[in-house]
Parts: structure tokens; C-alpha cells; sequence
């Protein structure tokens, strides 16, 4: 197993940097944008820590599932076609994933966690790496261990993981790929964008993993016709560097917005020496608007 996921990284910026720039959903979006380098350190830090964990939880879950699992249902689940397999794989593994994502929303403990997640300003492929490892493992277990707890075989799990793993890069991707009617079936960059989306309209929305038809059921869809979203992230102080962000869900909300005020500034001031000016530039709009924002928020 590659562990930190550095094959994966060279053949996601064959298939997406050149996609980003053929059919970009935001033309203005620099493929180097704000914080690609610390959400670089993500994908390759997380990629580790939720493998790991992920390993960890499914070895124990195989083997309580030996003991608890008549074997006979395991073996018919496994001896089915692969390509029904793999449905059913979607379908679950949505249904665990549509619950958790929806409880990290909803649960503001838990929603210090996935607020890393969202603080994403500028949506590419490579956003989908910035999350915090607690998050994803928990998400991920609610999906897959269900799957590897009923028997699937081994060669299904396998496709049902492939499929899952690029699919997370192509929901976050910044193109402009429209799904047509399968928009309703299929989770496309139209309906992942919007969840990240800062428009009131579209918070807590779009919950789903890979199957809008579950948002659709459940009156959490938000998808208008035509329109693409203008403006991401959310108002929280969430910092802008890996090491904080682990911090951040075990702060209290004060000791983070210093935290980040402070890096943020460090980071200014860098940014200021290197270009060498004599006399310091207003800061960034953007970042003027979120701390005016963190009080209310
Ligand atoms: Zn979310
Ligand atoms: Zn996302």
C-alpha cells in the first residue's frame, strides 16, 4: 500500500490540472491558489492518518464480523456479480456516509472538526484533501465498515474503494462537467460545490457522498438550474495551517480565532518581506471580512 498516496498524487494532476484549464467552472481560479501548498501537506499527512486509522478499525470489524455474522450470508453476499456488488456498496456505504456527514453538521462538537473541511475559500480537486483526520475517519468507517462487515469480496471492495477515492477528487475539481439527467443520480462538481457554497440558501445542504438522490428523498437537495456558486467557505476562525487545523476542534473558540489571527498575521508579514516593499499593503479584503465576521459568527 502506498501509505502517503504520492502515485496518486502525480496521476491526479495528470488527469485534473489540465481538466481545471479546459473546462473550469471559475476561469479566474490559479491552479497555485491561496493555501495549495498547506492543503499539499494535507493530502499526504491525511492520506497516512486515515489510512492508518481506517486499517486499524477495519481489521477489527472483520474480525468481530467472523464471530457475529452467519457465514453463510457473508459468502452469498460475496459470490453475487461484481458489478451488483459494487451497487450495493454505493448505496450503503452513501446511506452511512449521508448520516455522518449530516451529524458533523448538525453537532457543533462535531462540526469544529468538519469545519476544516469547509473553510475551503477557492474549490479544486486537490480541497478534497483538506480535512481533519478525526472527520474522515469517522465518516469513512460509517460507510465502510458496513461493507466490509457483510463479506463483500475482495475484488468489489477493491473497485467500490477505487471509485470512491477518485470520485472525492472530482466532486471537489474546479470544471464545469454537467451530469445532464444523471445530475438527480450521481454526485457531480454541480452538486459538491454547492455544499461548500457561503450562500445562505445552500447551507447544510447536498450531504450526500455519491448519491443526490438521497438529498432528494430526504429534503436536502439545493441544486438550482444554471447557476454555479460565487462564493465559498464559512465564517469561522478556522487557521490557515495544517498543524492548527489539527488543534483547532480541542480549542475553545477564542483561543482559536488568536490562533489563527496570529498566524495569519505571521503569514502577512512574511508575504510583505519577501516582496520587499517599504511600506506594508492593506491586508486582504477577504481576510478583513472573516475577522469582522467572527463576531457574530
Ligand atoms: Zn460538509
Ligand atoms: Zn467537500
Amino acid at each position: 500500500m502506498d501509505w502517503f498516496g504520492f502515485k496518486e498524487f502525480l496521476i491526479a494532476c495528470l488527469i485534473f490540472v489540465p481538466l481545471e484549464r479546459l473546462v473550469a467552472m471559475h476561469p479566474e481560479q490559479k491552479i497555485f491558489r491561496r493555501d495549495w501548498g498547506n492543503d499539499l501537506v494535507c493530502l499526504f499527512l491525511n492520506g497516512f492518518l486515515i489510512k492508518l486509522g481506517l486499517v486499524i478499525l477495519v481489521v477489527g470489524v472483520v474480525a468481530a464480523a467472523g464471530w457475529l455474522m452467519p457465514a453463510g450470508v457473508r459468502a452469498s453476499v460475496a459470490g453475487q456479480p461484481y458489478w451488483l456488488q459494487v451497487a450495493q456498496m454505493v448505496i450503503i456505504g452513501d446511506i452511512g456516509f449521508y448520516c455522518a456527514h449530516r451529524a458533523f453538521h448538525a453537532v457543533p462538537w462535531l462540526w469544529r472538526f468538519h469545519a476544516i473541511h469547509h473553510s475551503i475559500e477557492e474549490l479544486d480537486w486537490l480541497a478534497a484533501a483538506r480535512v481533519h483526520p478525526i472527520d474522515q475517519i469517522s465518516t469513512k468507517a460509517a460507510s465502510l465498515l458496513p461493507i466490509f462487515a457483510l463479506g463483500f469480496s475482495e475484488i468489489a471492495i477493491a473497485m467500490y474503494l477505487t471509485l470512491y477515492y477518485w470520485q472525492s477528487f472530482l466532486i471537489h475539481s474546479n470544471v464545469r462537467i454537467r451530469f445532464g439527467p444523471l445530475r438527480w443520480l450521481l454526485a457531480s462538481p454541480e452538486f459538491h460545490h454547492w455544499h461548500h457554497s457561503n450562500d445562505a440558501q445552500a447551507r447544510n445542504k447536498n450531504f450526500a457522498g455519491q448519491l443526490p438522490l438521497l438529498d432528494l428523498l430526504l429534503g436536502t437537495l439545493h441544486m438550482p438550474r444554471g447557476k454555479a456558486p460565487i462564493r465559498y467557505g464559512i465564517d469561522d476562525p478556522v487557521p490557515r495551517r495544517y498543524a492548527l487545523q489539527l488543534l483547532y476542534p480541542f480549542q475553545r473558540a477564542s483561543e482559536a480565532r488568536d490562533a489563527s489571527r496570529d498566524a495569519d498575521n505571521n503569514k502577512y508579514r512574511a508575504d510583505f518581506n519577501d516582496a520587499g516593499s517599504s511600506s506594508p499593503p492593506s491586508r486582504p479584503a477577504l481576510t478583513t471580512d472573516r475577522f469582522n465576521a467572527i463576531g457574530t459568527a
